[in-house]
């Protein structure tokens, strides 16, 4: 039986005023579904604000993206070594943003996971097609080759010490959710194809839907055998769209 998860990615988004107001308003629901895991993954200049704000609180935190650099002559970089001195528990990778805007290679994607754990955080490993590999027929080859990446580096038995997001990129912030069947379909899949080589990974890993969730989609995806939560952008900074999608996971 695994956790339901529910993740808030706030992006490039977010004052000191808003940070704590949004914190605010979904931190009682958050605390009641006791049975629901529930992180966010604020912009790093915010990370010592929410590590002070969620401190007495079950919400758990990460990073958005880490360096591959611990230290040293990285301008802008920000280090995993840091952020889990914060108390993060995960970071992000591989996020489809991080991958178009930044030239994240899967091989850069598999060194960053191998860090995160080396670390000892909890990598949040995020994978999905686009809408052209979709209408190619593309799918279940390109999440393949995207996991197939880091088992390559890390191995196969650190994927149970993870959380998985199939995030299709043409659902991110497009306001285009996949319809259960459709999200349901490429988790079975991932989970086969993890079974396929380690069974106790398979059944443990919690992997999330991510795509345009809102609290009105989210309990029938997370109904679905293989869906085990969500990664939330857009709806995550509206504390009511926020506070329906945990409720969804209960
Ligand atoms: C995301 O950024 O991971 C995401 C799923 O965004 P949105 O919910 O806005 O589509």
């Amino acid at each position: 039986m695994r956790t339901p998860l529910v993740m808030g990615n706030w992006k490039l988004n977010g004052t000191k005023g808003s940070v704590r107001a949004l914190i605010k308003d979904f931190e009682t629901t958050a605390q009641a579904a006791k049975n629901v895991q529930v992180a966010v993954f604020p912009p790093t200049i915010f990370i010592d604000q929410v590590a002070v704000l969620v401190e007495k609180t079950c919400i758990e935190w990460g990073a958005q993206d880490i360096s591959t650099n611990v230290s040293g002559a990285y301008t802008g970089e920000t280090s995993p070594m840091m952020v889990k001195e914060f108390g993060a528990k995960y970071s992000l990778v591989g996020h489809s943003e991080r991958r178009q805007y930044h030239n994240e290679t899967d091989q850069i994607v598999a060194a960053k996971f191998v860090t995160i754990q080396k670390h000892g955080l909890v990598p949040v490993l995020c994978i999905g097609e686009t809408l052209e590999q979709r209408e190619k027929n593309e799918t279940t080859q390109v999440v393949e080759s995207q996991l197939k990446a880091v088992v390559e580096l890390a191995g196969i038995k650190a994927l149970g010490n993870c959380v998985i997001a199939y995030e299709p990129v043409w659902a991110i912030g497009t306001g285009k959710v996949a319809t259960s069947e459709q999200a349901q379909e490429v988790h079975a899949h991932i989970r086969l194809w993890l079974s396929k080589q380690d069974k106790s990974v398979a059944d443990k890993v919690q992997i999330l839907y991510g795509g345009s969730v809102k609290a009105s989609s989210a309990k029938e995806l997370f109904e679905q055998e293989d869906i085990d939560g969500g990664l939330v952008g857009g709806a995550a900074l509206i504390a009511e769209e926020f506070i329906g999608i945990i409720n969804g996971a209960k």
